[in-house]
């Protein structure tokens, strides 16, 4: 961001409520871009006795993560996370539960993540370049972003609860 979405004017660096924000440089604007995190949708989606992974276009040949994205205006998340899982895997979802809101720092996200039953067959949307099927035996969480999600929900299966103090 270099200049104020409002009045195009750019944007600089100040000193404000402890924060280092940039503002816009009008006077009579008062714009301050504050970046806040935006909220990112994931589904753990068990179908049939496998959880799906897939990669995104662009992303490393072995990444895989969970279905995820933004929410769009005036969904909740409930309604977002359901969208992702129909665009990406082509399946009907249905929420089983919430397990947990993740803070994704390098991405600036906070990933709202849900477990979710996938009925259909599996068709692989625009987006995604892979879908891998794997018995949650075989899964293992990854330290960032959604993984968080999948270490929290194997934990949970396992009688061990999302946090264990
Ligand atoms: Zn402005």
């Amino acid at each position: 961001m270099k200049f104020c979405p409002s009045c195009a004017s750019p944007l600089s660096p100040r000193e404000l409520e402890g924060h280092t924000r940039l503002v816009c440089s009008s006077e009579t604007c008062g714009y301050v871009f504050y970046d806040n995190p935006a909220p990112v949708v994931a589904a753990l989606i068990e179908h049939g006795e496998t959880v799906l992974l897939v990669r995104n276009k662009g992303w490393p040949e072995k990444w895989y993560g969970l279905v995820s994205g933004f929410l769009e205006k005036g969904e909740s998340p409930e309604q977002g996370v359901l969208r992702e899982v129909k665009e990406e895997v082509g399946l009907k979802g249905e929420i089983v539960s919430f397990i947990g809101a993740y803070p994704f720092h390098e991405m600036n996200q906070i990933i709202l993540a849900y477990h979710v039953r996938g009925h259909g067959e599996i068709v692989v949307g625009d987006e995604i370049a892979g879908v891998k099927a794997v018995p949650p035996d075989k899964l293992r969480p990854w330290p960032l972003g959604t993984g968080q999600a999948v270490r929290d929900w194997l934990a949970a299966r396992h009688g061990l609860g999302p946090t264990v103090a």
